[in-house]
């Protein structure tokens, strides 16, 4: 990593898995606009939907994400009568549109679910969306808490790909995080979910986890990459205990300086990459058949609030606390307080408590930093002829990034700008030239860019 990188890599910078990103959410956008964008999505149109399941059976040290542990089932299973309900006064409140083209179990950990629930929330989508032919079904699990005919389940639901939280395969991190996990439980798991022709598996794993190390990372890589795995995500553990509580179990002093923590994400890049895999915008790996991959070299690749996808939908519907629902006018954001969730929900309301209306200038910032994260690459001219604007609109993020030009985190010529191979971690930081609205913000509420 180059000295003068080390300012920009310890800077806090959004993920721009959305821009406006979700901190620019505001109550005044609420249930009326969120009804009003459902009702126009135009017939025929294929649409996405998530589903969040925020529980999991442990909490991991390492976790940011809106998840807890409901000590028992009781709790899920009123939580899913409630998701039934909302999926139903959703389903009431669209347009006609024309299916479901992707549907995504996140959370939390979904196999926390019944098999019975997981169907019957399968169903309920199936019935009150319709589902598209080839439409990608996905779920993200957990290994370490996998139930008895779960996998039989998701085949029966039609699940065609799963995302499987590896993180690290070595003991005194898996110990530091919480989360202990052998290697051999990860490759049961795989067996199983094949030997239903669930083949398409995506791994997740971590950098600068507390007592983590290069060898550490690299061993993780291998072994997604021994194992098939159709795409490989390599995030970065975000230390924010001031958000995430149950991150203070974690000893700072045993966490990897910025130095280290780009190594371990060189590392985990190159280890893919000698393995055959293609490099997916700033923190994705696929391998050359898989659609991500093929999405990126047709130019079709899109960035969402599940970080990289082939999903050409415009319109992603959001079910269960704190989901979020995206529309091409704007963003619309679920109670985050589980009681208001489903206090709207038994109401008779759509349980959405914030969001934002996008203004031109927000869908030309955010075209440009799409295209971007997903090309390392923006022609600033074509963007702004695309969305019809003088061609000089953006020229504040040209300035800005000829400030990073500098120290060698983008190349500008003319009005493209690249962001070289060497900085692909980076390239967050290089986004941010095109955010007008939360450089400062950005600086409280988000992580570290490396
Ligand atoms: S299983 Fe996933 S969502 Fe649950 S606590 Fe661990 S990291 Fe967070």
């Amino acid at each position: 990593m180059k000295d003068a990188w080390i300012p920009f890599a310890a800077r806090a910078v959004p993920r721009y898995t959305s821009y406006p990103t979700a901190a620019d959410f505001s109550p005044e956008t609420g249930e009326a606009q969120l009804r009003a964008w459902m009702a126009a999505v135009a017939p025929g149109e294929p649409v996405s939907a998530y589903l969040h399941i925020p529980f999991c059976e442990k909490l991991c040290w390492y976790c940011g994400c809106a998840t807890s542990v409901p000590n028992g089932y009781r709790r899920v299973g009123e939580y899913t009568d409630l998701l039934l309900k909302e999926i139903s006064l959703k389903a009431d409140a669209m347009g006609p549109h024309g299916g479901l083209a992707h549907l995504h179990f996140g959370g939390g950990s979904p196999n926390i679910l019944s098999p019975a629930d997981f169907l019957e929330l399968a169903d309920a989508m199936r019935r009150s969306f319709g589902l598209r032919e080839g439409a990608e079904i996905a779920v993200e699990l957990d290994p370490r808490t996998m139930q008895a005919g779960q996998v039989a389940a998701f085949a029966r639901a039609g699940v065609n790909r799963a995302s499987l939280g590896v993180q690290t395969l070595a003991d005194d991190v898996q110990q530091a995080i919480n989360r202990v996990q052998p290697r051999e439980m990860v490759v049961a798991l795989i067996e199983d979910l094949r030997g239903v022709g669930i083949g398409a598996i995506n791994m997740d794993l971590m950098y600068g986890l507390p007592y983590q190390t290069t060898q550490h990372v690299a061993q993780a890589a291998q072994f997604a990459a021994e194992m098939g795995a159709a795409r490989v995500s390599v995030f970065g553990y975000a230390h924010v205990p001031w958000f995430a509580k149950h991150q203070r179990a974690i000893n700072e002093n045993t966490l990897a300086g910025i130095r280290e923590r780009f190594t371990q994400a060189r590392v985990a890049a190159m280890t893919l990459e000698a393995a055959g895999y293609v490099a997916i915008g700033l923190d994705h790996y696929a391998r050359a058949d898989d659609a991500l991959a093929i999405a990126a070299r047709a130019g079709r690749l899109r960035r969402n609030f599940q970080g990289y996808t082939d999903d050409p939908c415009a319109t992603l519907i959001g079910l269960g606390a704190t989901a979020i629902s995206q529309f091409r006018e704007g963003f619309s954001q679920n109670c985050k307080d589980r009681k208001a969730w489903a206090g709207a929900i038994q109401a008779g309301r759509l349980p959405s408590e914030r969001g934002i209306a996008l203004t031109a200038e927000d869908r030309l910032r955010a075209h440009a930093i799409e295209t971007l994260m997903c090309q390392l690459e923006v022609d600033v001219t074509a963007v702004c002829a695309a969305m019809g604007v003088a061609d000089d609109s953006l020229d504040d993020a040209l300035e800005s990034a000829r400030a990073l030009e500098a120290v060698g985190l983008c190349y500008v010529s003319g009005s493209v700008i690249t962001v070289p191979e060497e900085a692909r971690i980076m390239l967050r930081t290089v986004g941010q030239c095109f955010d007008a609205r939360s450089p400062a913000l950005a600086q409280q509420r988000h992580a570290k860019a490396v």
